[in-house]
């Protein structure tokens, strides 16, 4: 008999993830080892050794109120007895009408129209795409030349892995060089210096205005995370400094697209960064935390005025419809999530976070091995003057029972709200452990 064995543990589960299974950025050849998982609730996420970690990487930023939490649980059942998804085209459905109302509503001013889409990447792509077809609509009416089609950005940003998305990225850490034949070519200004809490000087956006100045007849819009650059160092800039794009956007007739995928639903101490700034753009991306770390789901909202324009037009629709869009049990769940936030006081949640962080984190800045620690809302970074050695330091970390994934130079954290002290406490102990360790560090 030829019974082909399937059975899952009969098979060595961590051999066929090593060999048959890609992991973001590592090699398939030599791949960084990868710890199974068994199950997660709360803070805690449980590997099948039996081994409990403090989880301090809310999964990418996306974990809010914690693992298997009964609630985000029982809307996911709740709607999965209804329907679990159905198509978006000529159907809709409460708990999508449900989320874009909440959205509408709690995001800055003038951001009245909601695209749902399956990621944080496709959101900017969304974005993007709204911003090119909002300005051909406008110069086809005025029979103008279609000559807006440009991205201004700033380096060191990160708005995710897809060709557009792509294309604002950092030119060096996005590896631009290797795609560079297929890219769009978008214009770069210096990264913003000045930091989040420094003596804001106009000279940080001198570059930029002359940027703006001098394109601004190609540029159809400018995109920008607010306040934090995440992926691009655990930058914290000026809120100043967005408020001068918001103005440089308005005096230039260029559209502002805010990425508040990493920073969106409290992280920052603000429900969304921008408001460190008191700025609507015209466009917002909303993804990681939309569902509290549940399912994929993200949303770029936009303003009327967008959106009429891009329906006056030569289409006459928005060209873009993912086959998932406005999944029920993702919209299900991000409503069972945004409820949570307020029923939990996330500020206070918050603040309690960064008031730990701000008494036990940053004086590992008078570490030799550190060249700054800094921390804002539930956000807490150390960068060292060296780069750490990924696979050391990970076990280090998962022997000291937390679980912390740093890269390059950077060892953050952005544990989910529900963090209590002692929690939080073994997480910063273990970030000064490894300080002391020759082997967690590259030369
Ligand atoms: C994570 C991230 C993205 C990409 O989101 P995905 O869901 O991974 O596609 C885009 N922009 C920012 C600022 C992010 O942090």
């Amino acid at each position: 008999m030829n019974t082909k064995q399937t059975d899952s543990s009969q098979l060595d589960l961590l051999e066929f993830d090593k060999t048959h299974v890609w992991h973001p950025y590592t090699s398939m050849s030599t791949p960084l080892p990868t710890y199974l998982v068994e199950s997660a609730k709360g803070v805690h996420i449980n590997l099948a050794n039996g081994k409990s970690l403090v989880d301090g990487m809310s999964s990418w930023w996306s974990v809010l109120h914690g693992y298997n939490h009964p609630k985000l649980n029982a809307a996911l059942i709740e709607q999965s007895t209804k329907m679990s998804h159905v198509m978006f085209g000529g159907l809709t459905h409460q708990s999508a009408i449900e989320l874009c109302n909440k959205l509408t509503q709690l995001t800055p001013s003038g951001l009245d129209k909601v695209f749902l889409s399956d990621s944080g990447s496709v959101s900017v792509e969304v974005a993007m795409k709204m911003a090119l077809q909002y300005w051909h609509s406008k110069e086809d009416q005025r029979k103008g030349s279609k000559s807006k089609t440009k991205l201004l950005t700033v380096r060191n940003g990160y708005h995710g892995d897809t060709f557009a998305a792509m294309s604002v990225c950092d030119p060096v850490t996005g590896m631009h060089q290797i795609f560079d034949k297929v890219l769009m070519k978008n214009i770069f200004a210096p990264a913003p210096t000045i930091k989040f809490d420094e003596q804001w000087q106009a000279e940080d956006v001198k570059e930029l205005t002359k940027l703006f100045e001098q394109h601004h007849h190609e540029l159809a819009a400018f995109i920008i995370e607010p306040i934090v650059q995440g992926t691009g160092g655990m930058r914290f800039y000026h809120p100043e400094y967005l408020k001068s794009c918001r103005q440089l956007c308005d005096q230039y007739n260029v559209l502002l697209i805010v990425d508040e995928i990493a920073t969106g639903f409290g992280r920052t101490g603000k429900l969304f960064a921008c408001e460190w700034a008191e700025i609507s753009p015209d466009i917002m991306c909303l993804g990681k935390t939309l569902t509290g770390g549940y399912i994929t789901l993200a949303a770029t909202l936009c303003t009327t005025e967008i959106a009429q324009t891009i329906s006056n037009g030569e289409a006459g629709c928005f060209m873009h419809g993912p086959t998932f869009m406005g999944n029920a049990l993702a919209c299900a769940v991000a409503n069972a999530s945004i409820d949570l936030l307020f029923e939990n006081n996330w500020q206070d949640q918050v603040q309690a976070i960064e008031l730990q962080l701000k008494t036990l984190l940053l004086p590992l800045k008078s570490h030799t091995r550190v060249k700054d620690a800094r921390v804002l809302g539930s956000i807490g970074a150390v960068e060292c003057l060296q780069a750490v050695n990924v696979a050391i330091i990970q076990k280090r970390f998962v022997e000291l029972g937390v679980w912390i994934r740093p890269f390059g130079k950077l060892i953050y954290i952005i544990p989910p709200l529900i963090i209590n002290k002692v929690q939080l406490a073994l997480l910063i102990k273990a970030m000064e452990t490894v300080l002391y360790e020759d082997d967690c560090f590259i030369d």
